[in-house]
């Protein structure tokens, strides 16, 4: 058996596996998923389930839309002052990590970005906290976790402008108030489902002051009132998720869920400061219970030790080439029975290069 602790795309429960594989050969009398069309009530059923499943797991309250859209979270970089920022004004942003960043790149094209604070200075191993959003903001704009360098938000600010968030890769793995986010989105592909879809849950008030014009696709008020059926959608990958939250659902939902990336994290963290060899990279406050990085006091046994885990079933778990190290991606679907086994390693290889 391998243990994937990938960062994305990412683990996904066996029996997902095993229900999407089968709806491949035969998923309504006899025809695929992949060949019948997205017009029919049987894959309408798919996307509203999938909808309602979002909404419900995360407790979505009235006067937010659901959709799943294309283009990853990176086309969301964009699409958000697209649709958000008005000519001239100044959108927030909190600079947390390279997607943030990446973010904040696309801003240009659009209008201003206020970098209200940045831990780019010490490598992103913090989440900046004592900063001021300006009342005048069109938007603040945050990464709830920052999957490369392994910090995550714990709190968000409290404040009157609508806070737009990238949830990509912790969506589903907590519980959020949703109420006080504007709008939340997240690439399928690290907690939700396979690659190809975006999930965008955004309160509607917000929508339509931008004052642009805004071609259709890019335009969350048409994909809304459309139910995410503009165009012909990513069809596997919705279903797919929707697979996936039916499972999360089985298991308690996200409150469950929560409990067990909590322990999942608590173990690994405790090895890693318990263990001479290794360190974690980041201020412990700020430790993500999805993306735990670490590195070795003696980078010499870097590639020794990455052998090592790879010769026993662990896969995915060099640390992205930014931080260095590894990087022990622990979404919600894999089992904590793969953590303890990457401790028992970590622990072995202890005993051995003492
Ligand atoms: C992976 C990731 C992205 C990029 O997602 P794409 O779907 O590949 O565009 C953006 N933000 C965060 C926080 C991520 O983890």
């Amino acid at each position: 058996m391998r243990h994937n602790f990938g960062a994305g795309p990412c683990i996904l429960p066996q029996e997902v596996f095993k229900q999407a594989a089968q709806a491949v050969l035969d998923f309504k009398d006899g025809l695929s998923i992949l060949e019948i069309s997205h017009r029919t009530s049987e894959f309408e059923g798919v996307v509203d389930e999938a909808t309602r499943l979002v909404k419900e797991l995360l407790n979505v309250p009235e006067g937010y839309s659901v959709i799943f859209l294309q283009g990853g979270a990176s086309l969301q970089f964009a699409m958000v002052p697209y649709n958000l920022l008005p000519e001239g004004q100044t959108a927030s942003y909190l600079d947390s990590g390279i997607w943030a960043s990446k973010a904040i790149k696309e801003v240009s094209t659009f209008g201003k970005a206020n970098i209200v604070a940045s831990s780019k200075p010490d490598n992103y191993t913090f989440i900046p906290k004592d900063f001021e959003i300006p009342a005048d903001s069109a938007y603040f704009h945050c990464t709830s976790n920052n999957t490369i360098y392994g910090t995550e938000m714990f709190s968000f600010p409290e404040t009157n402008v609508p806070i737009v968030c990238d949830m990509s890769s912790d969506i589903l793995s907590r519980v959020i108030d949703v109420s006080k986010f504007g709008l939340i989105y997240a690439g399928a592909q690290k907690n939700i489902g396979p690659a190809g879809a975006t999930v965008v849950i955004v309160k509607d008030e917000i929508l339509g002051k931008s004052g642009r014009k805004i071609p259709s696709m890019l335009d969350y008020q048409i994909q809304a009132s459309n139910g995410s059926m503009y165009n012909t959608p990513p069809v596997f990958s919705i279903y797919v998720s929707m697979l996936n939250l039916r499972w999360l659902k089985s298991k308690g939902g996200v409150a469950e869920i929560e409990k067990e990336n909590k322990a999942k994290a608590y173990a690994l963290y405790t090895e890693i400061d318990r263990n001479p060899l290794f360190k974690g990279t980041c201020t412990v406050e700020d430790r993500s219970r999805m993306n735990v990085c670490f590195v070795m006091n003696n980078p010499e046994l870097e590639k020794p030790f990455l052998k090592f885990v790879e010769d026993n079933g662990v896969e995915g778990l060099k640390g992205h080439r930014s931080v260095g190290g590894f990087r022990a991606s622990m979404y919600n679907a894999l089992p904590i029975t793969s953590v303890h086994h990457l401790i028992d390693l970590m622990q072995t290889f202890a005993e051995k290069h003492q």
